[in-house]
């Protein structure tokens, strides 16, 4: 299990022995992977209690969006799916990035390790991704200047990417990792990312036992996908690591296995790591539902319930491992229901043994 430099300080409600957690559902599969959180919890006897807040994006006033972000500012942490933002007027926002920019969310984190037996392009691979969570190109300060010109302002701060840095060394070193890669344009964006860049290779001189290389996105692109085994901790600003997350995902078997943490200075978030509505498959029993459960375990080792995190994960090692029961993204024929009674049988049958 990873420990998280911000983890140990953040907070998290609990009453009378049970932690309560806000649950944003989001839209497409959200509520459908939430039931089946809700289900393995339950069947479990995991003591979380969860307060469901469903969004509406298309309500044209921020009601539930500020319940939302009020809930999980009482309850420190939050599991979430994604709230689509299908329209392009300018004055309607993404829900997903205010609540991270509220909640002050910087850090992105996703470990990006593969499972023995789904097929994928590649095996053995253990990389995490550290992706800044709250400015860069998500700024969402665009205008048209003049009839046809559209300018779109990226915004690096020494802050932002200090902090973000810093995270990305304490991980490596609270992880036995090796090596962090920074990954940059700044031989276009000179300012920009030049500033990111000059800050990851300053905060490295505070860690000489971890080795620092930097890498341009383009060309990480091509490294990942022909040789991800050379890469251990990345950091990088937020749309690269948008592309980045979703590159090596896929090279180990997909969106639906993956989760992603978001952590601030006060506030945890966990979701899948891809970020994926999955619109079209709403309701056909066919998501892939261990993303969202993996993203479950990893907010129950960040709630300290150690034993019921290693349950899950157990769970789903076993299910994808050994038994092999597969959706259909992974080329299987399971359904969703069928691989979490899997899990929930083996989440029963660990018991207290672990
Ligand atoms: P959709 O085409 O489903 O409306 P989309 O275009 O909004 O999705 P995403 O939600 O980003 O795009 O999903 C990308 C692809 O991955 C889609 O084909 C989607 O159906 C699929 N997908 C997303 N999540 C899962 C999942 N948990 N299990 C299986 N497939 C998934």
């Amino acid at each position: 299990q990873q420990k998280h430099p911000q983890a140990e300080r953040l907070p998290r409600a609990r009453y009378g022995g049970r932690n309560a957690v806000t649950m944003l559902p989001g839209e497409g599969i959200g509520p459908e992977l939430m039931g089946y959180v809700k289900e393995v919890f339950l069947e479990g006897g995991i003591p979380v209690d969860f307060e469901t807040v469903q969004i509406d994006p298309k309500s044209d006033n921020n009601d539930d969006l500020e319940y939302a972000i009020m809930s999980i500012r009482r309850n420190g942490v939050c599991i979430k799916g994604n709230i689509e933002t299908q329209s392009l007027d300018t004055a309607i926002i993404s829900r997903n990035v205010t609540i991270r920019n509220e909640l002050d969310l910087f850090v992105n984190a996703m470990n990006v390790k593969s499972y023995n037996n789904i097929s994928s392009r590649h095996k053995n691979v253990d990389v995490i991704v550290v992706r800044q969570n709250t400015e860069g190109e998500y700024a969402m300060l665009e205008h048209e200047s003049v009839k046809g010109v559209v300018e779109s302002m990226k915004v690096i701060t020494k802050t932002n990417s200090t902090r973000l840095a810093r995270y990305a060394f304490e991980l490596a070193k609270n992880n036995g990792r090796g090596k962090v890669t920074a990954i940059h344009k700044a031989n276009i964006m000179k300012l920009s990312d030049g500033l990111f860049l000059e800050t990851c290779k300053n905060m490295s001189l505070n860690y000489p036992d971890i080795k620092f290389d930097h890498m341009i996105i383009d060309n990480c692109c091509m490294q990942l996908v022909s040789n991800p085994h050379q890469f251990d901790v990345m950091v990088m600003p937020n749309l690269y690591g948008a592309i980045v997350s979703n590159v090596i995902c896929g090279l180990v078997g997909g969106v639906g296995i993956i989760s992603g943490k978001n952590y601030g200075d006060h506030y945890a978030v966990f979701e899948p790591g891809t970020r994926n509505t999955g619109s079209s498959i709403a309701g056909t029993n066919t998501a892939n539902p261990i993303a969202m459960l993996n993203a479950s375990a990893d907010m129950l080792q960040h709630l300290g319930h150690k034993m019921h995190c290693d349950k899950i994960r157990t769970a789903i090692c076993k299910t994808l491992n050994e038994d092999m029961i597969h959706t259909a993204d992974l080329n299987g024929t399971a359904k969703s229901s069928e691989v979490v009674q899997n899990i929930i049988k083996y989440v029963k049958s660990i018991g207290e043994r672990i």
